[in-house]
C-alpha cells in the first residue's frame, strides 16, 4: 500500500510523472506564484499559477513534504 507521491499535484501530460512545484515570485508584482514543471524534461510541461488560494495550497504541501524541490528555494 504505497501512497502516491505528489497526489495533490497535476501530472505531466507527456510522461504522466508528477510535476514538480517550485515557488517563485513575480518580478513585477512581487507576488508568490507556483511554477509547475516536469522534473524529467522541462519541455514536457511548464506552467505558472498565480491564483492565491492555489499558491497557498501548494505551499502547504511543500511545507509538509520538504523533499519536493529538495527544499531549495527558487531565486528567480
Ligand atoms: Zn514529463
Amino acid at each position: 500500500m504505497k501512497k502516491k507521491l505528489n497526489n495533490e499535484l497535476p501530472r505531466c501530460p507527456i510522461c504522466k510523472g508528477g510535476l514538480a512545484a517550485k515557488l517563485t515570485r513575480g518580478r513585477k508584482s512581487g507576488k508568490p506564484s507556483i511554477m509547475l514543471i516536469c522534473p524529467k524534461d522541462g519541455r514536457h510541461f511548464r506552467g505558472f499559477i498565480t491564483d492565491r488560494a492555489y499558491v497557498e495550497g501548494v505551499m502547504n504541501i511543500m511545507e509538509s513534504k520538504t523533499k519536493i524541490n529538495n527544499g531549495v528555494p527558487d531565486g528567480h
